[in-house]
């Protein structure tokens, strides 16, 4: 095995340890994102009360229609009970009841729209429990096939590091000095293939006398543009 070789299977094993930490922390921000549950949650919640307001409401309505009703059964009563027979009296006891129907079907026509609004509420409550219901199904299900994979990257990051301990046995201090020092400089990637004559990190073509020189197994060469060790393969 060259010497550019080795570095560059090190540098395999660490592009898909770094692909795996980022990915961990993309997955633990997704995990903690529940934004979309949040806003079903006070949907819900928004509708719980307009629908408890909108009960209040009839309930009041349906309670002014009852007395209003007692009243005018009470004035009837007076005025068909034959105590008053005053006609002055009698008179405007009939006006009182006429008075009394009157604001009667007024009260009853706020019943009636009470009542639709009830209904209307209630729908609305239950459209929003149904999307609360499913936003929550979709948000557990995707948090459950987040931790698996979670787990599951975690565990081939286990086995890169292993793979990563046994190719270091082979690579010398003053090697994974350079490699260490080159992958901080250079967005993590310190080893480049050569194709077509070319460096495949940045693209620049090789001149001759580099191009031959990245044939020895025993030496390290750089990209003249971006500094990177060239691995012929
Ligand atoms: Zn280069």
């Amino acid at each position: 095995m060259s010497r550019p070789f080795k570095l560059y299977r090190l540098q395999q094993i660490d592009s898909q340890l770094d692909w795996i930490h980022n990915r961990i922390q993309e997955i633990d921000h997704l995990l903690k994102e529940d934004s979309a549950l949040q806003e079903a949650i006070a949907h819900a919640e928004l509708s719980d009360q307009a629908l408890q307001k909108a009960r209040k409401e009839m309930r009041r309505a349906e309670d002014e229609v009852r007395q209003q009703r007692l009243k005018i059964e009470q004035s009837e009563s007076s005025l068909y009970g034959g105590k008053i027979r005053n006609p002055k009296e009698l008179k405007d006891l009939e006006n009182e009841v006429a008075s009394l129907k009157r604001y009667l079907s007024v009260l009853e026509d706020r019943q009636l729209e009470a009542m639709l609004a009830e209904e209307e509420a209630a729908e609305r409550q239950k459209q929003s429990a149904a999307e609360l219901e499913v936003t929550r199904q979709k948000h557990s299900q995707r948090s459950n096939e987040l931790m698996q994979e979670r787990e599951r990257i975690l565990k081939d990051a286990s086995r890169l590091e292993d793979e990563r301990n046994a190719a270091l046995t082979s690579i010398s201090a003053d090697d994974l000095a350079l490699y260490t020092q080159l992958r901080k400089t250079r967005r993590g990637v310190a080893v480049a293939k050569v194709a077509d004559r070319a460096c495949s990190a940045c693209g620049s073509t090789l001149n001759a006398a580099l191009l031959s020189a990245a044939h020895s197994p025993n030496q390290i060469n750089h990209c003249e543009v971006c500094g990177r060790i060239l691995y012929l393969g």
